[in-house]
């Protein structure tokens, strides 16, 4: 997209002349159309919940039940509602504040190994539940990656956290760690529903949900935790891709690569 300006000026004689200023606005626009299209999504997924907390506050008023049962399962709903929204809010602050930091992170050698281990068990508590447990597969010598310490936390616990919730009970997710020279491949495969390869890049988009209806609102999922890892990998000089079309793949496998370093000094 082009924009003309039109600016007077004086030529060397003296005559007035106009100079055209032709602008490359393309970016301006695009961006223009990102934010656009953030503030409608971020409406909508806020408003949903907002709609149904309204209705509910409305006919506890109008109609106050006489059971207090009643009563506490009208207010469920709403608290479910509420804690709905404040993990998208969550989710859209944790997106801006990783596209806000973008070229200030201070990297340090980090330890892949320690990382592996620590998000592991962070999250194997809640994955017992279910049955579901983990296989961790590094090399026997640890290996050091360029980050740093928070945003890397935030990507291996984002990836883990889908690995489980889509995994079916008593599935196996396995955590995988591998030097391929210059860098650091991390990859969170899983045995759940896998996704089709039309949608293995729009997963990484903000807002962007395979099937709307798999997981019910109240879980707080919006669509932007893949859409956050992925400018954090970013943020840290890395790439990440969902790569699960392996033959011996079941379900959804992510990986991460980022720059290798050296033990920190
Ligand atoms: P959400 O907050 O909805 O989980 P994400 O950005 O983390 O958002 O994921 C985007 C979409 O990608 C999800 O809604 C889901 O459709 C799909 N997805 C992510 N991880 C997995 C997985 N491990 N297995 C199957 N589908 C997944």
């Amino acid at each position: 997209t082009v924009e003309l300006s039109a600016v007077p000026s004086l030529d060397h004689q003296g005559e007035a002349k106009i100079i055209l200023v032709f602008h490359d606005i393309t970016e301006m626009k695009r961006s223009e159309k990102g934010l656009k299209d953030f503030v409608a999504n971020a409406s909508h997924q806020l408003r949903t919940p907002l709609t149904s907390i309204k209705g509910y506050a409305e006919t506890l008023i109008d109609n106050p039940p006489s059971n207090p049962e009643d009563a506490k399962f009208f207010l469920e709903i709403v608290l479910k509602n509420a804690d709905h929204m404040d993990k998208v809010i969550s989710s859209m602050l944790a997106l801006a504040k990783s596209e806000q930091m973008g070229k200030q992170l201070k990297l340090a050698p980090v330890s892949g190994r320690e990382f592996l281990n620590r998000t592991v068990a962070d999250v194997t508590p809640w994955a017992a539940e279910r049955g579901i447990t983990f296989r961790i597969q590094a090399p026997e010598d640890d290996m050091y990656v360029m980050a740093e310490p928070d945003g890397l936390l935030h990507v291996f616990h984002n990836l883990l956290n889908n690995a489980v919730k889509y995994s079916p009970d008593n599935g196996k997710v396995t955590v995988s760690a591998e030097d391929d020279g210059e860098s650091i491949v991390f990859c969170i495969e899983d045995q759940g529903p896998g996704i089709s390869r039309e949608h293995s890049t729009k997963v990484f988009e903000r807002f962007y949900r395979v099937d709307e209806n798999t997981i019910d609102s109240s879980s707080g999922s919006a669509g932007l935790g893949l859409a956050i890892c992925r400018r954090i990998v970013r943020n840290l000089g890395g790439e990440i891709w969902h790569d699960g079309y392996g033959e011996d793949i079941r379900g959804a496998r992510f990986c991460f690569r980022l720059n290798k370093s050296g033990p920190p000094a």
